[in-house]
């Protein structure tokens, strides 16, 4: 079977914290601490809106790709308080997240809005982190499973071959966001597997509709884990087969933990290039 190499990627969201100044100074920090680092994973940090146009200045200088925590699906209009996908390209935004859970949960997101702004992300050649992930109530119900491939399905079923090539999923387990309470890394790793396949089954019915998939299957899409990760933790999550990567909040917060993470993260990317080389041999 060819080695597939996916994309690790450490990303972090800040979410209402941070005014310009310290978000400049955060900043500052963690691309003094990765520049000139080696087998680095994608970084990206997630400011809010007011501090984007900062902090871009400060990644001028190092390896970190910058994101914006939503926008909206229209280019633009009379849509007070939005943020348009050209507002964020303006601001050489490349990643945004769709769907995470305290959008879900504050302010009306759901299965029928995120695949409009997955779409609005994907015209404008911003990359999409859906976030998808169950309540409390779901898991002990048994939902989990039921409910985070519908939020998959619901938000990716429409997208053609190439699109679908420029996605990442987080899976963020709800009752583990901000909690401390992180999901073993065993379970993650099982519900971030479910995930592949349920895309899998997106891209065969695409493949059926005549679409050439040549060069994309599940196995290319980054799978991230999200909720309470933290330098203790993160190492065990990347020994993980289907775990690509970390959605981190709190712990992205300050540039020492956060670096840490990356540099956790750094060894599986060390690990999986070793694996490519001597596989190709
Ligand atoms: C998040 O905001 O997506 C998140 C996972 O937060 P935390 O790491 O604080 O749980």
């Amino acid at each position: 079977m060819k080695n597939i190499q996916r994309q690790v990627i450490i990303a972090g969201n800040w979410k209402m914290h941070k005014t310009i100044s310290q978000a400049t100074a955060l900043t500052e920090e963690i691309v003094a601490a990765v520049t000139n680092e080696k087998n680095l994973p994608e970084i990206v940090v997630f400011p809010p809106f007011t501090a984007l146009s900062a902090v871009e200045k400060s990644i001028k200088k190092g390896p970190i790709k910058l994101g914006a925590q939503n926008l909206d699906w229209h280019d633009e209009g009379a849509f007070t308080g939005e943020i348009s996908p050209l507002m964020l390209t303006d601001l050489n935004v490349q990643y945004v997240l769709i769907g995470h859970s305290e959008r879900r949960q504050y302010f009306g997101e759901n299965n029928t809005t995120t695949p409009l702004r997955i779409k609005a992300a994907l015209s404008h050649g911003l990359k999409p982190i859906l976030c998808v992930g169950e309540l409390i109530d779901e898991r002990e119900a048994g939902l989990t499973d039921a409910v985070v491939s519908r939020q998959v399905g619901a938000a990716l079923g429409e997208l053609t071959a190439e699109q679908f090539a420029q996605v990442v999923i987080a899976y963020e387990p709800v009752w583990a966001i901000g909690t401390g309470n992180h999901c073993a890394p065993a379970e993650a790793n099982r519900v971030c597997t479910m995930i592949r396949k349920t895309v899998a089954a997106l891209l065969a019915r695409l493949e059926d509709s005549g679409n050439d998939l040549e060069n994309l299957n599940a196995n290319h899409l980054p799978i991230l884990y999200g909720g309470s990760v933290k330098s203790s933790t993160i190492t065990e999550l990347m020994k993980e087969e289907h775990i690509d990567g970390a959605l981190v909040g709190g712990a992205s917060l300050k540039s020492e933990e956060f670096v840490s993470i990356i540099e956790a993260a750094s060894d599986r990317v060390k690990r999986a290039a070793k694996a490519a080389s001597t596989a190709s041999r």
